[in-house]
This record gives C-alpha cells, structure tokens and sequence, in this order.
C-alpha cells in the first residue's frame, strides 16, 4: 500500500474511498492509533479539517500561528465568553502547539475510574507498557530543572521556600532549542508531535491522509456506520471549496478531540441517549502574574519545567487544583479579559519583568460535578455551556491565594490577579484583599487548554458513551480514540494518558475490522 498526503487545495473533483479505517482527526489519539494499524497492515484513511504545516511554517510569530493552527482562529470560548478555549487545528491536532509537559494517568484518578465510573483493567501496570512505548517514540524524558526557565523557577523557587510539593517536569522533546514558542508550532522539530513521528510512521506504512477536509456527517445505518461525508476546506479562509470526499470504512475511529468528536456525533444524530456532549471537562485556568525586579523574559524557554501537586487534594467537598507556569508571549499574556486599559498597557510596558504562574482546577471529581456540555446551535455551530458552580469559585479563590503567596516567596514585588481591575498585592499580610473580589463569570480572565470528556468511557451505555474497549455503545463499528473518552479531568496535563490509552486501542480497533 502506497501511502499519502492530499491538501485541500490538491483536491479538484470529489472523491470517494473505501477502507479498512477511516480516521477522523489526527492529534494525540488518532495519530498514535493510526500508526499501529497502518504498521499492522491495515488500509487506513485519515481525515484531518486543519492543515498539513512544517517546521518552515512555523516563524514564531503569534499573529500567524493562532489563526493558522488554532481552533476558530483561537477565538474558540464557552457560549457565554467566559472561559477562553484553546485548542488545536492541524495535521497533529493540539499536539503541533502544546507546551509538550508528559505525565502518565495519576493511580488516584484510575482508582476513581474504577470505583465510581465502573472502569475494570484500567490500572497503572496494564497501561505501563503502551506508556513505555510511547514515551520511547516521542522522546519523552524529565527536563533538568537547571534548564528551566526564570518564569518555571519563580514556581519552583517559591514552592520550596513555602515548603510546598514541586518537582521537575518531562517533555517530549528530542534538540528542543528551548525557545519557548512550543505555542506557535516547533521551528526546529524539536517537539516530538504528532505530524514528525506517529504521522509520518503511518504515511509511510500506507495511510493515506487528507488535511483541510473536515468530516460532517456519519452516515450510519442498524447500529452500523456506513459512511463518512466530508467538506474539503480552504485554508485561507476555512470555508468549503466544493470537492467533497465520502469513506465508506468498515471501521470508523472518532479522534476530533473533546468538543469536537462529541459535536460531529450530535451532527449526526447520534446522541447516545442524550449522554453525547455531557460532562465535558476544561481544568479551568486562572493567572496571577507576579511583577520582578530581575528580567523573567517569561516568552523564552521551555513553557513548563516545574510543577506542583501541592493542593491535588483538598478533601472530598472542595475541587483540587495543581500549579504550573504559562509562557509569557504577548498576544497570549493579553487574554481576553486579562487586563484592559491603563493596566494593560503597563503589564505590557514591564511585560520582561513580569512571571505568569497558572492553577488548574480539577472538575468531575466531585459528587454532582457534571462539568460542561456541547451542543449544536440553531445557526449550526457548536456550543460549549460551562457552569461556574460555588466549588469552582471556591478553587478559584483558593488557587489565587496559593499563587500569589508562591510569587510573594519567589521575591515578587507585586502580584496582580487577572481580575478587572487586577486585585495587587506585596505582601502577605494583604492576602486578605483577596476575599474582596469574586471568582464567577467574567468576574476574572479564565481560559483552558485542557478539553477532555463528552463522549466518556464506561461498562454501562446508561451513563457512558462508548465501553472501555472504546467501542460506542451501540454501534458494531464506531470507535472513539481521543480526549473526549476521558471519565473525568485528570489533575495532569492530559497528552500523555490519551497517547496511552490510543496505544491500548489499536488492538480492539483493528480486531474489529
Ligand atoms: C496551547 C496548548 C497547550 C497545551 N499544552 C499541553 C501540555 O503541555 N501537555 C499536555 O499534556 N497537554 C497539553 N495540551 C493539551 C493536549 O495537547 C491535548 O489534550 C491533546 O492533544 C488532545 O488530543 P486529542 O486527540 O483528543 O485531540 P487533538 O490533539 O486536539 O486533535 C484533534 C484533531 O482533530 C481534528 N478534527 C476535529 N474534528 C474534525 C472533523 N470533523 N473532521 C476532521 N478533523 C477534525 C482537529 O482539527 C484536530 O487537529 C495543550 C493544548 C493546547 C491547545
């Protein structure tokens, strides 16, 4: 078999195909399956809306890189605007442009898998050796604190004068430059992501890729697929040029991501019992930014080195949260909602002076935490409903003081919060200021860059999507392979559990073909 690379623009006719797997999507979960069955022998198709993009696309520059590789031209947000949603569009998915941070599935959060969700023969040992392979391909490894940059040692120095958990990360990365624009797409490949390692294994053991062609509708039939139809795209303007290509696969594999995979199926009308597009989970993000004497220069070096785990958990009533540090560029530092006006232009004045530390908060594990739902709107786009419940806002409010004390420890002057105006605060005895303000709805500037859930994995089709094999309940041959499967948030950056547990279902997705 002949593998290949068709970009929209190489597409004049329509076209119509027929093979063992159609894949629709190609970041995290969708490459690393489809290398396996592709390398096993299989005819696979792959579908991807955004573009194919190397590294001489990629010239650091924000402007270019979040229209060309983002989702909605990274203006992508819940419906009411108030959480910013990044999310990636390319050959590669999110993986072109994350911040490369690995860790494997934490056992507190498989445990909670298989205690309330039902999950058996999800446990660290069984998940070990596609961790392994994983890590051995995409050059996963633990970057030398040393390496880090001043913005990852604020948090790291901070947390260690507290007396706080912190630690080193690792990163997919083999020659990484360490210049900091993992963000903008990695202009010397030193980012091992999906489009130089499992794309390529694929293409070259037969997959065919087309890349600016978005699958609409899943054509199904008696709890069959038996089609997929799909739009080929421009990729200027991201709207359909005319050719259309229909898949007739004998197996399909979903690996649009969370929010999008969800949303193809309600397309479709395959709404899985109205459970398609519930509990959607964002590890909501909030920022405090901490003004130093000393030049940060928090836009160069690897975006995240350190991390803590300090606050992972805080009993069985309130949401749990992690720390990490966020790059510093401008167009990012200037979030919507960040700051406005005056305070905006001098955060962008001492913007070299200024560390961004982030907490992560961890929704789905609390009882009654359903997290957020897509849906399609009447105008046919998707919407994302995300509630800002009093747990949340409690985490909020708990992340901003342990943020702000660690900036304090790591000898900040001052420390400002992404409320409007900014709460500031130099020292710990005005920690108190804190409780002045609210942590709701555009209250403060809160985005994410973790999507996971919709199409949650589960033993019982009453309450999950697709069964642990990651077959849809209810159709013979649809399989869902990406971060949408996930049960719950993660409490860590969730690339590497959903390269894991790709690895895992190759095997029941080319023992279903
Ligand atoms: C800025 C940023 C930084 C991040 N940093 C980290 C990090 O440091 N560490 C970490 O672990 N995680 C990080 N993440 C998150 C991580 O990259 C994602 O969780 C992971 O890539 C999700 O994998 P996925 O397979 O679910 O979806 P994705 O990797 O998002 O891939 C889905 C792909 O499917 C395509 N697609 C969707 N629908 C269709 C359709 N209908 N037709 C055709 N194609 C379609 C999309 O265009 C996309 O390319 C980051 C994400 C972002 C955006």
């Amino acid at each position: 078999m002949k593998g290949s690379i068709t970009i929209g623009a190489d597409v004049t006719a329509d076209v119509a195909l027929s093979c063992d797997v159609c894949i629709v999507g190609s970041g995290a979960g969708g490459s690393v399956l489809a290398a396996g069955l592709a390398e096993g022998g299989l005819d696979v198709v792959m579908l991807e809306a955004g573009g194919w993009f190397t590294r001489r696309d990629f010239d650091l520059q924000e402007a270019h890189a979040y229209p060309m590789l983002y989702q909605d031209r990274a203006t992508r947000a819940t419906e009411d605007l108030a959480i910013s949603v990044l999310q990636g569009r390319s050959v590669g998915g999110s993986t072109t442009v994350n911040w490369t941070t690995c860790y494997r599935t934490p056992d507190r959060i498989l445990d909670h898998w298989r205690t309330v969700h039902g999950i058996e023969g999800l446990d660290s040992a069984t998940l070990a050796p596609h961790f392994d392979e994983v890590e051995a391909r995409l050059s996963i490894g633990t970057w030398p604190i040393e390496r880090a940059n001043a913005n990852n040692r604020k948090l790291y120095d901070g947390c260690k004068a507290l007396g706080w958990q912190t630690g080193p990360m690792r990163r997919n990365v083999n020659g990484c430059a360490n210049s900091g624009y993992c963000g903008t797409g990695c202009p010397v490949n030193g980012k091992q992501a999906m489009a130089i390692t499992y794309i390529p294994d694929a293409v070259v053991a037969g997959m065919r890729l087309f890349a600016d062609c978005a699958a609409r509708r899943i054509e199904h039939e008696d709890g069959r697929v038996t089609a997929v139809h799909a739009e080929v795209l421009d990729r200027a303007t991201g709207r359909p040029r005319g050719p259309r290509v229909v898949v007739r696969p004998k197996v399909l594999a979903l690996s649009g991501g969370a929010i999008n995979s969800p949303a193809l199926l309600l397309r479709s009308g395959m709404d899985g019992g109205g459970r398609v597009g519930r509990r959607t989970f964002l590890h909501p993000v909030t920022v405090v930014v901490g003004r130093y004497d000393d030049e940060v220069a928090g836009y160069y070096g690897a975006p995240q080195s350190a991390g803590s785990h300090q606050f992972i958990d805080r009993g069985p009533d309130r949401l749990g949260f992690f720390m990490e540090a966020a790059p510093m560029q401008p167009m990012l530092a200037s979030l919507p909602g960040s700051q406005m006006g005056l305070d905006q232009a001098r955060f962008m004045q001492q913007l070299p002076h200024f560390a961004g530390l982030i907490s992560l908060q961890v929704d789905g594990l609390l009882p009654g935490d359903d997290g957020g739902r897509v849906r399609i709107r009447r105008d046919g786009r998707i919407g994302l409903r995300y509630p800002f419940t009093p747990a949340l806002a409690e985490g909020f409010r708990a992340a901003h003081e342990a943020l702000v004390r660690v900036h304090l420890a790591a000898g900040a002057r001052e420390v400002w919060t992404l409320h409007n105006p900014p709460v500031r605060i130099s020292s710990e005895a005005e920690l108190s200021a804190l409780d002045a303000r609210r942590y709701g709805a555009h209250d403060l500037s809160v985005f994410t860059a973790h999507q996971m859930g919709g199409c949650a994995m589960g033993p019982d089709p009453e309450t999950s999507v697709v069964g642990t094999d990651h077959r849809m309940h209810g159709v013979d041959n649809l399989f869902i392979v990406d971060g949408s499967v996930l049960p719950t948030a993660l409490g860590v950056n969730p690339s590497e559990t959903i390269y894991g547990l790709a690895h895992r279902a190759r095997r029941f997705v080319g023992e279903a073909v």
